[in-house]
């Protein structure tokens, strides 16, 4: 049988930290290559954890790099594309920098790809276009990447049998009713799915995979997946947990600091890893850059020139005049009052509106 490669990406953020502290510790006989692709200008705190982690697993991270230069390879690419900073609208960093050293790494090999989205996130992560590559997001309820799903409910023919072969018991005849329910415009595909997970994850991840064994998806060449048979469903402090827990810790641009603007106490932190200068940044997170990491700060503030900014509407020299950092630090301030009283997380990522959901699923995770 074809050998199918297991990979999971490091990206240096918390989630992908605790995926993969989370399989080598569960899934102690899987063969799992752990990667991680260095911009070359993320926060120390993330080559920290990345350290950290190295010691930790059972087999080494792989470093993969973009460029085979002595430059970093942010910096290498940026003189390629003549000084022109990467935008939400023109990413080229996360194209050079992460997919395509990833897309190079695994080649034309049949590879499964673990993905640290959180059960509590709404979002899909990367997903190669490749497909020689299939995602599997063990946090969530539904495993499964999109594709496989919408797939598999377009053959629940091709299951049936397979299906009427499992031992039966209430649930499972519930489960059936739901599974033979045409979808509809009264019944969506997502109303399906979740009570379907809800019935019963295991029954529902054996049906998928039953079905993956007809296609040509790189499970298809695997005997057995013992993920099927994995029903946790990991949130946001569940993460932090298996942080702390595994010794390796959380990095400490996520613990909050105090910052005091017109007598009142406010808290900022980073919310997420990836470049020090990243776009997707939200300007508190600049102004805890320009105060807690000065010297990072600068160095962001010398990409800018000829034009290019990391911001669309202003340098990062506007941004930290006195009245912009305290104009921006009242607006936090406001918002975040606001989002405590619907929220009371004790993690300020929770409070700052969509800081996770938007931006890059190869960066960030
Ligand atoms: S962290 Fe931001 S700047 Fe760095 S590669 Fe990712 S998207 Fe680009």
């Amino acid at each position: 049988m074809t050998k199918v490669r297991h990979v999971l990406g490091i990206s240096g953020g918390k989630d992908s930290a605790a995926l993969a502290l989370y399989m080598n510790d569960k899934y102690p006989g899987m063969d799992i290559e752990y990667y991680t692709c260095d911009t070359g200008k993320e926060l120390d705190e993330t080559y920290e954890l990345i350290d950290k982690l190295n010691k930790k697993l059972s087999r080494n991270i792989v470093q993969l790099k973009a460029a085979d230069t002595s430059f970093a390879p942010f910096d290498y690419y940026l003189n390629l594309y003549r000084g022109f900073l990467p935008s939400s609208n023109s990413r080229w960093c996360t194209k050079k920098l992460k997919l395509e050293p990833f897309e190079q790494f695994v080649g034309d090999d049949p590879v499964i790809s673990y993905v640290g989205i959180r059960g509590d996130e709404d979002r899909d992560g990367y997903i190669s276009k490749k497909s020689n590559i299939q995602s599997i997001f063990p946090f969530r309820k539904n495993i499964w990447s999109e594709d496989v799903i919408v797939k598999f409910f377009s053959n629940i023919d091709t299951i049936a049998e397979y299906y009427h072969s499992l031992p039966k018991n209430e649930a499972s005849e519930r489960f059936g009713n739901l599974l033979f329910e045409p979808i509809s415009y009264s019944f969506s595909r997502d109303s399906k799915l979740n009570l379907l997970l809800d019935a019963d994850i295991k029954t529902f991840n054996k049906l998928v995979f039953a079905y993956i064994k007809t296609t040509d998806y790189p499970l298809a060449k695997v005997d057995n997946f013992p993920l099927v048979d994995n029903d946790e469903v990991l949130v946001r402090d569940d993460i932090f947990n298996i942080l702390r827990e595994s010794g390796v810790g959380v990095p400490a641009y996520y613990e909050k600091i105090d910052f005091k603007i017109n007598g009142e106490v406010g808290q900022y932190a980073r919310s997420r890893s990836g470049c020090y200068f990243c776009f997707f940044q939200q300007k508190i997170e600049w102004i805890w850059l320009y105060e807690q990491h000065p010297e990072r700060f600068k160095e962001a503030m010398e990409y800018e020139k000829e034009g290019y900014s990391w911001n669309q509407k202003e340098t990062l020299a506007e941004l930290t005049q006195p009245d912009r950092i305290k104009q921006i630090k009242e607006e936090y301030l406001k918002r975040t009052n606001r989002n405590k009283q619907k929220n009371t997380s004790q993690y300020l990522v929770d409070i700052l509106d969509d800081a996770e959901t938007e931006g890059c699923a190869a960066c960030f995770i």
